[in-house]
């Protein structure tokens, strides 16, 4: 085709575009790449429908809107001689288009991506447009004959590649972005350009020839395109429409089912808290709670505890004082919050509920008795956004708490913090003023009584509560994302810890810390052990991480990524509690650690149990058999140890038998003690 012959008698035709198609041909593109943009968007989301079902909507009005930007880029092109599409090949040319755009967001898309999968997903998406243009071409079918200049022929085709490219790897990059509308304009305006640009560019390479006879003094050619154009175009906006409306309506059931309540529709927690959360001078609370919902459940059916619910919601919302806002913010709790602030308003209006709920509620001729109590709290601008909804919370908590239907006004003075919030506001003073502090459990290797390094576990010698285990107050740091903070505190201490030994005469010791949830896969811990092994000079192999399965198994492929990075610079890494997840065999081949700790459950009962003798036995092979350090936890007694010492080889124990969890004071007397003359008592080989 570029070097095809032209019959002499033949003359070069000129042909001129029109300028208001050519425009058309561009929006179209652009508009179309905006509209797969955004149903893109939703792949990424957690919406409604699948996730595979947006990558083929994408596909489609990125396809047909390459497909109608070329057809209509075509008809804006005016020749002096008869021609027509070949219906065959017009259909047929959008299928790459659809292809191309299919494989390139497939790949864009893709959670891991490398630069070669942005190349192959440009490549696609280029050669997709190309192919889409060059099979177009095949469909005219007219009196003339045309040649290609091979050099735009071949630019034409490289414009598309690399500004598929530029344009995928913007779209996958700026995946935050792509929520600020301008960015994806942007990038559906060079996606589009990518498209119209190949396409002028791949025109700019055809020169077109036809005999003298056959060419035609009217250009009739023109007004039949525009018959076509105009057809074209208007579907191609109905399609972009329907579309973009369906990723809109996608949105929409989304936010509608993470910030509405099913049942009542009334907004849920979510949209409470993010209420809570936003700057006000002032403002007030109200919650019901409804005491008796269960009992209603038990006795009559989950269908009749809804009909109530719904009921409350319904009267609720009747009385909804103008000034106030709606939520239900637990399946038993309603609240009301507004910027209003007096209270004798909120008393007055909350009564007025409450004269309701003191008459039974008849539903399908059942008498309903409900009964519910109002916790009232009012905020300063100066109080943290939390206070107000806690103080409520305290009301709520208060011991000799009755559900009379009373609109009780939190006081200080009588509801004291609760627990919860105690440890939580106490927590900063606990960290700075060594209220919280560390203890060490040795790991003993039991075949030769050697020290193997410690466990560092954290206490906290409360002002009020005395002290406090870990097993209290961590899941309550944990609820309230404040457990990243402790750990940072605790990875320092033992830092610091290492390095004191380094200097006293216990050099080389390792310590273990506690690494809780998915943290091990957060950038800020890796900030963190960065810093305390810089700031206290220990090297690496020093510091152990422990994780659970738990934590693993959640995000399994970023707790892999992350314990490799760990390991690379030199952390161990041990997997904590083995036995009480739920992890699988192959899990446990693919998770690069170096230490598995065997849960105290399975040596409570041995070796008495033959069966848990038997189970631990199998639990040691495995984890020797892929190589990894074995600590057995809490063991108690001599024939535990036993047992262990004839099982296996180089196994290392941690527990009460050895040495129970000791400050580091208690650790220096206790290491003299151990080494200097218990360490033979300890010896059964
Ligand atoms: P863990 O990491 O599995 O720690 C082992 C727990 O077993 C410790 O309890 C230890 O005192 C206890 N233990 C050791 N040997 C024996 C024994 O022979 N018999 C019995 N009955 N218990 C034994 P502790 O210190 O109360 O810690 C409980 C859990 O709290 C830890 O389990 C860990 O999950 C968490 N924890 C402790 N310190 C920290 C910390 O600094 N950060 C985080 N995130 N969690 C921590
Ligand atoms: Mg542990
Ligand atoms: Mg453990």
């Amino acid at each position: 085709m570029f070097t095809s012959s032209v019959p002499p008698a033949y003359v070069e035709l000129a042909g001129h575009y029109s300028w208001m198609f050519v425009l058309l041909s561009i929006l179209i593109a652009c508009l179309s790449s905006y509209t797969a943009l955004s149903l893109n968007e939703r792949v990424r989301k957690n919406g409604f429908f699948h996730q595979s079902v947006w990558l083929v909507l994408a596909s489609l009005a990125m396809g047909f809107g390459i497909w109608s930007m070329h057809f209509i880029g075509m008809s804006a092109f005016s020749l002096p001689v008869a021609m027509h599409f070949s219906h065959l090949w017009t259909f047929v040319s959008v299928i790459p288009a659809i292809l191309a755009s299919f494989l390139a967001f497939t790949l864009a898309s893709r959670s891991t991506q490398s630069f070669l999968s942005f190349a192959l997903s440009g490549v696609a998406m280029g050669v997709g447009i190309a192919s889409m243009h060059y099979t177009g071409m095949a469909s005219m079918v007219m009196d003339a004959v045309y040649r290609y200049n091979i050099w735009l022929f071949l630019s034409s085709i490289a414009i598309a590649i690399v500004v598929s490219f530029i344009a995928l790897y913007i779209f996958s990059n700026l995946k935050q972005l792509m929520e600020k509308r301008i960015v994806k304009i942007i990038t559906a305006l060079i996606m589009g350009l990518a498209i119209s640009s190949m396409h002028y560019t791949g025109m700019a390479a055809v020169t077109f020839y036809a005999s003298p006879d056959s060419i035609l003094r009217d250009h009739a050619s023109h007004t039949d395109m525009t018959m076509l154009i105009v057809p074209v175009a208007v579907g191609m906006f109905f399609l972009l429409g329907v579309l973009l409306f369906s990723s809109i309506m996608d949105r929409y059931i989304d936010y509608r089912i993470s910030y509405f309540d099913g049942l009542t529709r009334l907004p849920n927690r979510r949209q409470f808290e993010k209420m809570l959360n936003k700057p006000a001078a002032s403002r007030g609370l109200a919650i019901w709670h409804f005491h008796n919902l269960e009992k209603i459940n038990n006795g009559y059916g989950y269908a009749c505890g809804d009909q109530v619910i719904q009921r409350i919601a319904d009267e609720l919302r009747e009385a909804h004082p103008g000034f106030k806002e709606l939520y239900r913010i637990e399946g038993n709790r309603f609240a009301f919050l507004s910027e209003e602030t007096e209270p004798d308003l909120f008393q007055k209006a909350m009564e007025t509920i409450a004269l309701k709920w003191k008459e039974p509620l008849l539903l399908e001729e059942k008498w309903i008795e409900l009964s519910s109590v109002c916790a009232v709290s009012f905020s300063k601008g100066a109080d943290p956004h939390h206070q107000l909804y806690a103080n409520a919370l305290a009301v709520l908590e208060h011991p000799l708490l009755k559900y009379e239907h009373d609109i009780i006004l939190y006081d200080s003075t009588i509801h004291t913090f609760s627990f919860e919030q105690e440890i939580l506001n106490g927590l900063a003073r606990a960290m700075s003023e060594d209220e919280l502090f560390l203890v060490y459990q040795p790991k003993i290797f039991a075949d030769t009584s050697r020290l193997n390094g410690f466990e560092a576990l954290i206490r906290w010698r409360h002002p009020v509560h005395g002290m406090l285990s870990p097993a209290v107050f961590i899941p309550i740091l944990e609820q309230n994302h404040r457990i990243d903070d402790v750990t940072d505190w605790v990875i320092d201490r033992a830092a610091r810890q290492i390095s004191q030994w380094e200097k006293s005469g216990l050099p080389g010791q390792k310590i273990a810390v506690n690494i809780p949830g998915t943290y091990i896969t957060s950038a800020r811990l890796t900030a963190s052990l960065e810093k305390a092994i810089t700031h206290h000079r220990v090297d690496p192999k020093q510091l152990e991480l422990e994780i659970t399965e738990t934590s693993v198994v959640q995000s399994a492929e970023s707790a892999i990524r992350a314990i490799s990075s760990f390991r690379k610079q030199g952390f161990s890494v041990a997997l904590d509690d083995f036995g009480t997840g739920v992890s699988s065999l192959s899990f446990l081949r693919q998770m690069p650690i170096t230490t598995l700790k065997i849960d105290k459950s399975f040596v409570d009962r041995v070796p008495h149990s033959e069966k848990d003798s038997a189970i631990l036995h199998a639990i040691i092979t495995l984890g020797q058999s892929l190589n990894l350090n074995i600590v057995i936890e809490g063991v108690e007694t001599a024939d535990q140890v036993r047992f262990l010492v004839t099982t296996a080889r180089s196994l290392t124990v941690q527990g009460y038998y050895y040495a129970r969890p000791m400050t580091a004071d208690e650790i220096a007397k206790w290491r003299l003690d151990f080494s200097e003359t218990l360490r033979e008592d300890y010896l059964f080989s």
